[in-house]
């Protein structure tokens, strides 16, 4: 009797793909082998951080061993191996080839680089290959293109009362909790004096192998890593225990203090969970509803605001960057609506610098690959964006340097909210501040080698100038907007002598950037 082949499936798990509660996991399959694959591809399409680059590889060799103890059949090509792959391609070619598998299948990737690269693979080999959901957003890729068809603002607001409605988060009925749909009002305070802010939740996780291959393969990093005390989650498991230090001492104070900014801690009231939820270790629903639990359970000491402010962050900001993502890539990655052309200076690598805002900001960026997204935001962005520097060169920078960069939000996030260079697509107007609201939300201003209360001459702030003529500037092209008509009602009757100074002073900072 002729024996019956076994028809075989391929399944390859991208690294931002590390979800057990997938339903590919649900059995064991003996027909289904999991390919996980460390290339260069992902190493080297940007510098990234060390603690990136370990910390992605950490969670996919535990996930794989996990996999494996649970009965799945795994292959793993590490990037140590002597035959290592340069893209998932390559891999994927390669293992077909070897083990003569009849179907591939792999979930839907969330940068637009992979999904190309996976497309591309499709029509190159012979055997039928199917695209799964990730089974992690709460939307699909066009979501967003399809709520704002035919509209003409994409206000990122609209989106997440038509999240909250439809499932049914913080919702009674039709109407939102409390009555009210955003509390961000409430959610501005600078940390008082006095105040005790808890330490922030770290592992020890070791990871010294790891970075050890890393560096043998010659993988070019930025940043710094205590490889035997690796502070960021590498498994579900742990990703859980950091929610929940988070919803017991950091959600009471997450939306009070969600812009504010300290030299002493780098992360504040945040949830550092940005990381597990990008690779999908946590989903974006078990998080909410663990925040909402926690609320129910403490409401005395849990005001309102502060949970509606994280639910707004997940649900509202995070879907609604995807969706735009997808409808709007590839044209995304190459706006530049201010025509902004600087370089970043050499001191965004170093954080040596005078300005100690940026100094403390991207000094914990290189220490943690971290910083809160009001750092992000109004410290670093805001700079680079006065300083006129060109989108592409702080997208690799932000790309880099982040434990959760992946382009669909880092994108979105540096070149559309941060840096306007969408003309308008993600934020409404430019987000830029001087020094009296880096004085106003941190206490970066105390001590600083620079002048928060000075525009012009020695040791003026150099934020003050810049802003100014940064609105002059591109009058042109941003005066009408109607959100930021104060700016320039303020500039249409400044004393013109006064106004020349400011632009002068701007001038000689720009010019002298990497002095500042
Ligand atoms: P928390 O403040 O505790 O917020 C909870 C969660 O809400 C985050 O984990 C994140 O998943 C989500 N969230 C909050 N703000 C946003 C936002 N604007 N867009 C999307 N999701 C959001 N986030 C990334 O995940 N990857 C990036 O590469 C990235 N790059 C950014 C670049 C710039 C210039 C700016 C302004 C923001 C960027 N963000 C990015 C958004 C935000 O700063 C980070 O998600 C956040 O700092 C992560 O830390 P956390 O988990 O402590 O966040």
């Amino acid at each position: 009797m002729k024996e019956m082949k076994m028809e075989k499936t391929l399944r390859l798990i991208l690294g931002d793909q590390i979800n057990e509660n997938h339903s590919w996991f649900t059995s064991v399959d003996p027909t289904v082998t999991y390919l996980l694959v460390e290339t260069r591809s992902e190493t080297d399409y940007v510098r990234h951080h060390i603690q990136k680059v370990a910390g992605f590889f950490a969670a996919m060799r535990y996930f794989a061993h996990l996999l494996t103890e649970k009965g799945h059949q795994v292959e793993y090509v590490k990037i140590s191996d002597e035959a290592s792959f340069p893209t998932f391609g390559a891999a994927v070619q390669s293992v077909i080839g070897r083990f003569d598998f009849q179907y591939l299948e792999y979930q839907e990737p969330d940068e637009y680089r992979v999904d190309q690269h996976l497309n591309a693979l499709k029509n190159t080999l012979s055997i039928p290959v199917r695209m799964v959901s990730s089974e992690h957003f709460f939307t699909t890729r066009s979501d967003v293109s399809r709520f704002f068809e035919g509209k003409k603002t994409r206000v990122m607001e609209r989106f997440y009362r038509h999240l909250r409605t439809k499932e049914m988060l913080l919702m009674d009925g039709d109407k939102p909790w409390m009555n009210q749909w955003n509390f961000d009002a409430e959610n501005r305070k600078k940390i008082p004096a006095k105040h005790v802010v808890p330490e922030p939740f770290l592992f020890r996780n070791n990871v010294v192998a790891i970075v050890d291959e890393i560096q043998n393969a010659g993988i070019k990093t930025i940043g710094v890593i205590d490889a035997n005390n690796y502070i960021w989650p590498i498994s579900r498991q742990q990703s859980l225990q950091l929610l929940e230090a988070f919803v017991k001492d950091f959600l009471p104070f997450f939306g009070t203090f969600e812009d504010a900014m300290s030299k002493e801690h780098w992360s504040i009231y945040h949830a550092r969970i940005s990381f597990s939820l990008n690779t999908k270790m946590v989903s974006p629903r078990e998080v909410i509803a663990r925040a909402i639990q926690e609320w129910e359970k403490r409401p005395t000491e849990i005001s309102y605001n502060q949970l509606e402010g994280f639910v707004r962050q997940i649900l509202g900001w995070r879907e609604f960057m995807r969706g735009v993502y997808w409808a709007k890539m590839p044209e995304f990655a190459s706006m530049n609506f201010l025509e902004h052309t600087n370089p970043v200076p050499d001191w965004y690598w170093t954080g040596e610098t005078n300005m100690n805002c940026m100094k403390h900001a991207i000094k914990q960026s290189l220490d943690h690959a971290y910083a809160h997204h009001i750092q992000r935001l109004m410290v670093i962005g805001n700079f680079s964006l006065l300083a006129n520097i060109h989108p592409d060169e702080l997208d690799q920078w932000y790309l880099g340097i982040y434990i959760d960069a992946i382009e669909w939000v880092e994108i979105t996030n540096t070149r559309g909210m941060s840096q306007f260079a969408d003309g308008g697509i993600i934020g409404t107007k430019p987000y830029v501040c001087s020094a009296s609201y880096m004085h106003k939300m941190s206490n970066y201003c105390q001590g600083c080698f620079y002048d928060k209360d000075k525009k012009t001459g020695e040791k003026a702030c150099p934020l003050n100038s810049m802003y100014w003529y940064f609105h002059e500037k591109h009058a042109e092209k941003l005066a009408s907007n109607p959100r930021i008509g104060m700016v320039y009602t303020t500039l249409k009757k400044m004393d013109p002598e006064k106004k020349e100074a400011l632009i002068k002073q701007a001038k000689l900072y720009i010019n002298e950037i990497h002095s500042l």
